[in-house]
């Protein structure tokens, strides 16, 4: 309401240099009006819902209206105000759980006779960003405030340590998973009313648990519960754990209820391969707009340039690696697509690291909706996308990573010892005696030892 009026005000500047009289006051009796209105409807705020990540908060008030707002932090205590223009609440907001999350109260207080004013109390200092959010399917108006956590650094301990130790000693080839959606954005949902979001988040740790078993390998989770994370976010977490892989797991929905199947995703170089992808990719893509955009994305636009050079190379991995994850889908149920597709998906746009995203099943299809809540196919889901990535990183493992290393040949030379060759490959003197055949730990010069992958 506020940028109409101002609008309005620019215009009679703009005009009143040029235009006499009449111009002017038409347009200044249309400003009062404007003002008028404003103060005849108050906007009000019908809930307030919550999510709480590990490393912010997110807020989300409907509204009845756009209104206009500030969001600002106060010090000692910690708390965070937002003031709503013309705003009213309807009902003290009930069912919200801050115990995971940085706020500890909501308070709400009226001001200057049709003001809103809230209070978030605050468990630790954050950094406050607020945005309106238009309509669209699900919600009306939205008012979104998110909580950064200040104190969070988003470089996890697991990448640290991996950054630290890497002084020539092999590493684990990381991959990165990645659910779709979460919080306030639930993705796609079946005809049961199963939510994309959730069911994808269980399959990714049953992933999660197979990767971490898998020799050579560390698995790193992108989202670990119930809230929203921008595709940017998401591709800067696997950057910043440096992930060699990145998998993202979804579940279609389509028109077409009788539609089912898997399907396997990379980014296309130019457009879509079919328009079923394209379509696919709008809607996958439009999460973000849930999301809301960041200023904070603005200066990639010359990094997007350079780094397309390297894009080329990175899809020609991804779509090795989709093909094997997608023959791996196709053993244990129907395929969608007998072929990797290629769209526009946004968070399959790392230049540097190969990415997939795979679309487990049709949650809007009765049948594969049943499936997709059940537990044991989850499991095999999961089972088949290891499979494939295990089989394309026997035949492509980064250099330096342990899956490199294994079954390498190691020629011993003067002075090497068991437990020093063993500390080089980080493997344990057990494997190395065991993958040899060795019954103790005596070498000698010239012998050749193999290196297992552990
Ligand atoms: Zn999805």
């Amino acid at each position: 309401m506020c940028s109409d009026v101002r609008k309005i005000e620019s215009t009679t500047m703009l005009f009143s240099g040029c235009k006499p009289g009449w111009t002017v006051f038409t347009l200044f009796l249309l400003s009062m009006a404007v003002m008028l209105s404003a103060g005849a409807q108050a906007a009000t705020v019908d809930d307030v819902r919550m999510w709480a990540g590990p490393e912010s908060t997110r807020l989300v008030f409907d509204i009845s209206d756009p209104v206009e707002h500030s969001v600002f932090m106060l010090r000692s205590p910690n708390r965070v105000v937002i003031d709503l223009k013309n705003a009213r609440l309807r009902q003290a907001p009930r069912g919200l759980d801050f115990s995971k999350s940085v706020v500890s109260k909501l308070r709400s207080a009226r001001r200057n006779h049709n003001d809103l004013r809230m209070v978030l109390d605050l468990k630790s200092k954050v950094r406050p960003k607020s945005f309106l959010l238009k309509p669209t399917k699900q919600y009306g108006h939205r008012l979104v405030i998110d909580l950064s956590d200040t104190r969070v650094k988003s470089v996890p301990r697991v990448a640290r340590d991996s950054i630290n130790s890497s002084k020539g000693a092999p590493r684990d080839v990381i991959i990165a998973i990645d659910a779709g959606h979460g919080g306030d954005d639930p993705g796609a949902s079946g005809p049961r009313g199963t939510r994309e979001k959730h069911v994808v988040l269980a399959i990714a740790r049953q992933l999660e648990r197979l990767i971490k078993k898998e020799p050579g390998m560390r698995p790193v989770m992108i989202r670990t519960g119930d809230y929203y994370l921008g595709l940017r976010k998401r591709m800067q977490k696997a950057r910043e754990m440096r992930a060699d892989l990145f998998i993202s797991i979804h579940a279609d929905a389509f028109r077409n209820e009788r539609a089912s199947g898997s399907s396997v995703y990379v980014l296309s170089q130019n457009g879509a391969t079919s328009e079923a992808a394209q379509w696919l990719a709008k809607s996958e893509n439009n999460a973000d707009l849930i999301g809301g955009v960041s200023l904070d994305d603005k200066d990639d636009l010359l990094r997007s340039v350079l780094l397309d050079l390297s894009q080329n190379a990175t899809i020609a991995a991804s779509l090795d690696v989709g093909s094997s994850v997608l023959r791996e889908l196709g053993g244990i149920g129907k395929l969608h697509k007998k072929r990797v597709e290629q769209a526009g998906f946004a968070v399959l746009k790392s230049p540097d690291i190969p990415s997939i995203l795979v679309e487990t099943g049709y949650i809007s299809n009765k049948r594969e909706e049943r499936k997709l809540r059940d537990k044991a196919y989850q499991r095999k889901l999961a089972v088949a996308i290891r499979n494939g990535v295990r089989r394309y990183f026997a035949q492509n493992a980064p250099p330096g990573t342990r899956l490199a290393m294994g079954g390498q040949k190691h020629v011993i030379r003067r002075g090497e010892t068991l437990s020093g060759i063993a500390q080089r490959y980080r493997v344990t003197q057990v494997a190395l005696r065991n993958v040899n055949s060795l019954s103790n730990n005596r070498l000698k010069i010239g012998q050749v030892l193999r290196i297992p992958v552990l």
